[in-house]
């Protein structure tokens, strides 16, 4: 059975066209054509480096970053596409608080533009908790196509496991019959 669950609040015509994608076994080209890049960052030096160049260009005034890092226990669901603490900690007899930003490791090896958008994401979220119109209003001034380019991030997330579910069942089907020596 398919699975939209990283689509959920989009309109149902939006979804009949995706799902139109997926039918024909074409969701996962779909994307790639339209976001041919690959991600340009290759370690968490190089991902802390692109997220605080980010910062400087749109968000000077936000307080600066401590930590930046790839998290493969990070799983995507829902909304929680990242994660942003602020780790308070007494420094020299100052309470400072500690800024972090956690990215799920699948984005190292994705497209540019979903780096970038899961970026400005949480980015967005230093100044804006919640989900609302001013967060929504700060992504676009960091991204003016954000809300194009997270719709495009989730179908990539999507594609991803659709590709990963039929092979993993095949692999499991297969060791099943080896094992039980008789197939039915
Ligand atoms: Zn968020």
């Amino acid at each position: 059975m398919l699975t939209l669950k990283y689509l959920q609040g989009y309109p149902a015509e939006l979804l009949a066209q995706v799902q139109g994608l997926i039918d024909a076994g074409r969701l996962a080209e779909h994307v790639a054509r339209r976001h041919p890049e690959a991600s340009p960052v290759r370690n968490e030096r190089e991902l802390y480096d692109y997220v605080c160049a980010l910062k400087a260009r749109h968000m000077k005034s936000a307080p600066p970053l401590a930590k930046v890092v790839f998290d493969p226990k990070l799983h995507v669901v829902k909304n929680a596409l990242g994660t942003h603490t602020a780790v308070s900690r007494v420094q020299g007899g100052r309470l400072q608080a500690k800024r972090e930003i956690r990215i799920a490791a699948l984005f190292k090896d994705g497209p540019a533009d979903f780096l970038r958008t899961i970026a400005v994401h949480e980015l967005a979220h230093l100044k804006e908790r919640e989900h609302d119109k001013a967060f929504y209003a700060l992504c676009r001034h960091m991204e003016p196509d954000y809300h194009a380019l997270e719709f495009d991030l989730r179908l990539w997330l999507t594609a991803r496991e659709l590709g990963a579910g039929p092979a993993d069942n095949a692999r499991c089907t297969n060791t099943a019959k080896d094992s039980d020596g008789h197939g039915t």
